[in-house]
């Protein structure tokens, strides 16, 4: 078969592609065909509105989430989904902090 991500034929069994490291689909399917959700988009924002290190961090762990998928480690893949989220959480959390304190600063200056 060949690799949906750079078209490199590989082996029927492999489950990672060896020229771009990228999952190759066909075997994806067979691991039970798990939805983890990587929550990528939901750490960029985060990272971009809010704390910029702890957005790092979510994004660390949501890449994680694909990369452990790929090798078929579910539940790592399940864990990294989960730290991913918390990272998010905490981030909007301190975003939100940061801006009611600037709010404060601003209106006690005034
Ligand atoms: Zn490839």
């Amino acid at each position: 078969m060949f690799c949906s991500t750079c078209g490199n034929q590989v082996n029927d069994n492999a489950v990672v592609c060896p020229k771009c490291g990228c999952a190759v689909s066909g075997r994806q399917m067979d691991n039970g065909n798990a939805q983890v959700p990587n929550h990528m988009v939901g750490a960029i924002l985060s990272t971009i509105f809010c704390c910029l290190i702890g957005g790092i961090v979510s994004i660390v762990y949501a890449s994680q989430v694909n990369t452990k998928l790929a090798q078929g480690d579910i539940a790592g893949a399940q864990e990294a989904s989960r730290k991913a989220n918390g990272w998010i959480t905490a981030n909007v959390v301190i975003g939100i902090v940061l801006v009611v304190i600037n709010i404060i600063v601003t209106a006690a200056s005034m």
